[in-house]
């Protein structure tokens, strides 16, 4: 009988892609997927460890594990991937002897046989040796979204923000070629996927290693070129990679979503400096304005960190004035934690108060809830393209699908309509989305 695997992702999309890369090299090596922990015989975690307490789930969750071998007497293979795999190493193994196998993030491919050779010694395997391989077999990725695929187009990052643990974690930025990225979105679009969704640590600073004359605008290009592709996403940019060129095809390209993630992480410069983010807060509204001006109705999302090392009740206020100006349709908020190996933990004091902390992203987050909410209300009465994407997760009988600006719609139809694109009327607003009503739909696509 095949023996279960059990995938357990944490964290950005980028380890969520390499989650579906796993559960297909474990397929192709003779594994079923289960659902249920009691089942698997093989669970791999697969870590996080850009927030400390995104890294403390891994703990957590192999202390459960352990806990549940002890009430049933039966002890499936643990192998932990990603971050804080690539981070820890063997010093994993001393804080929990239990684990079998820690693979790091460009290690990835080595998964299935460290399995076996874990098995066969009972000896645990640690690979994380930085391959600086950007290649992964065509069409192994195992992803139960019928109408999306994620492609990934860079690995790792040169930036080093100071509080970031990233290009520890990923290593230096490797580009993919150009003909592999393409090869997948056509491969993509032949199963069926209507939406590509680019990634990379800074998607944006994309430079094709096998054509020179291919930017990342140039990508955006090429990937609209493929026939059944009809929607086009990235995620991370980076502001200061935000060119003329990309802002040129997010306008005249039309399968590219109308929806840009730009995160600023301070409204304040002096915090923006101490993060190395290099750029200021005015550069940084000038581009909202412009991609507002040049892209009418784009939405705009960020990343915003509070309590970073220094930050003063003046640069908070700072913050809290950008967010006014930038108007996002949503953000990620954060309360700034220290992180492994970063400039920020070695060379700055964690020094504003939990409980400064906790306040500041409270308002922060008060303020958000309102701009957000009042967005919403203002597109009550139009008539939007939405791909569903789901069954409502909390109604029966209802929907859950996408505008192109990322914004979440529900409303009434039935399962089949899953991975179709519809119009809907939006009738009302809620604090996270929206609510609609079909117009016409579903379309062949
Ligand atoms: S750009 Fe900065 S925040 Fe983003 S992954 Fe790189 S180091 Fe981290």
């Amino acid at each position: 009988m095949a023996r279960k695997y059990l995938v357990e992702t944490f964290g950005c999309q980028m380890n969520a892609h390499d989650g579906e890369r796993i559960a297909g090299l474990l397929e192709a090596d003779g594994f079923q997927p289960t659902g249920r922990e009691t089942d698997a015989d093989l669970i791999v975690i697969n870590t996080c460890s850009v927030r400390e307490r995104a890294e403390d789930k891994l703990y957590t969750r192999l202390g459960e594990i352990r806990a549940a071998g002890v009430e049933t007497g039966r002890r499936p293979m643990v192998a932990v991937t990603g971050c804080v795999a690539q981070q820890e190493g063997e010093k994993l193994l001393k804080r929990d002897p239990s684990i079998d196998v820690i693979v790091g993030t460009q290690a990835l491919k080595q998964l299935p046989g460290l399995v076996h050779a874990a098995e066969e010694n009972s000896v645990p395997r640690v690979d994380v040796r930085p391959y600086d391989d950007v290649s992964f077999p065509m069409g192994i990725a195992k992803s139960s979204d019928p109408s999306r695929a994620w492609v990934s187009i860079i690995e790792g990052c040169n930036e080093f923000c100071s509080f970031c643990v990233v290009p520890y974690t990923r290593g230096h930025e490797r580009m993919r070629p150009v003909a592999d990225i393409l090869a997948e979105v056509r491969r993509a679009a032949d199963t069926g996927r209507v939406e590509i969704q680019l990634l990379g640590q800074i998607v944006n600073h994309y430079q094709a290693p096998d054509d020179p004359g291919c930017d990342f605008a140039g990508l955006l290009e090429r990937v609209s070129d493929v026939e059944g592709i009809r929607r086009i996403r990235f995620t991370s940019p980076h502001p200061r990679h935000a060119t003329d060129r990309l802002i040129a095809a997010m306008r005249d390209l039309s399968k590219v979503c109308k929806h840009f993630h730009l995160p600023i992480q301070s409204g304040s410069n002096a915090v923006l400096k101490a993060m190395r983010r290099r750029y200021t807060r005015e550069e940084y509204l000038q581009l909202v304005a412009r991609l507002r001006e040049e892209v009418p109705g784009i939405s705009l999302s960020t990343d915003m960190i509070v309590g970073f090392p220094g930050e003063t009740e003046g640069d908070f206020e700072d913050t809290m004035d950008l967010v006014r100006q930038a108007q996002y349709s949503f953000m990620y908020s954060f309360k700034y934690s220290p992180r492994p190996n970063t400039l920020a933990i070695k060379r700055m004091a964690d020094d504003v108060l939990e409980s400064d902390k906790t306040r500041r992203i409270m308002a922060l987050q008060a303020l958000q809830a309102r701009i957000q909410l009042a967005l919403f209300q203002s597109q009550v009465g139009r008539v939007v393209e939405v791909l569903v994407e789901s069954k409502s997760r909390r109604r029966d009988h209802e929907l859950a699908g996408r505008t192109d600006g990322w914004i979440l719609v529900n409303f009434a139809g039935p399962a089949e309509w899953v991975g179709r694109f519809m119009s809907v009327r939006i009738s009302g607003a809620a604090p996270n989305s929206l609510r609609g009503e079909v117009v016409e739909g579903p379309y062949a696509h």
